[in-house]
């Protein structure tokens, strides 16, 4: 289950649909240098972390010591970039390792490379992707459930 929100720019007309959400109801965390399982382990599995995330974010999580993997979670968000000031969707995933270490997941810009945060400021202060405007409205009647 999800929900759909859209942007319009009022400068060049573009519309772009997020899908946020916990679409992915069933993601199997498999790195391959663990049996890594969540509480999720009940129920059968469609996606896989390879999917969500970068091969260096990959890399990286094959180089942790993957023990005693809980308290998993995945959704997806708002991500945008500190520099191009651009929206987009990634998978947020988190989970607790190894007794009390943390793992929260990178994703990073596709333009500029830089680390891509959680969405925390009003839609109007990002950028449109395809004119660089900062005339972004959300269109809350074009919201849909999904999943
Ligand atoms: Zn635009
Ligand atoms: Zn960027």
């Amino acid at each position: 289950m999800g929900e759909s929100i859209s942007t319009t720019c009022r400068y060049c007309g573009d519309v772009v649909d997020h899908c946020l959400g916990i679409g992915m109801s069933q993601m199997r965390l498999d790195v391959g240098n663990a049996p890594m399982v969540g509480e999720e382990d009940r129920f059968s599995f469609h996606h896989s972390i390879k999917d969500v995330i970068s091969p260096e974010e990959l890399a990286y999580l094959q180089s942790l010591d993957l023990q005693d993997v809980n308290d998993l979670s995945y959704s997806s968000i708002l991500y945008a970039c500190p520099r191009c000031e651009t929206l987009s969707v990634h998978v947020h995933v988190r989970f607790q390792y190894d007794g009390f270490k943390i793992y929260e997941v990178t994703h990073r810009c596709k333009s500029c490379q830089s680390r891509l945060n959680a969405v925390s400021k009003d839609i109007s202060e990002y950028r449109c992707a395809q004119c660089g405007s900062k005339a972004l409205v959300k269109d809350e009647h074009r919201k849909i459930m999904w999943d």
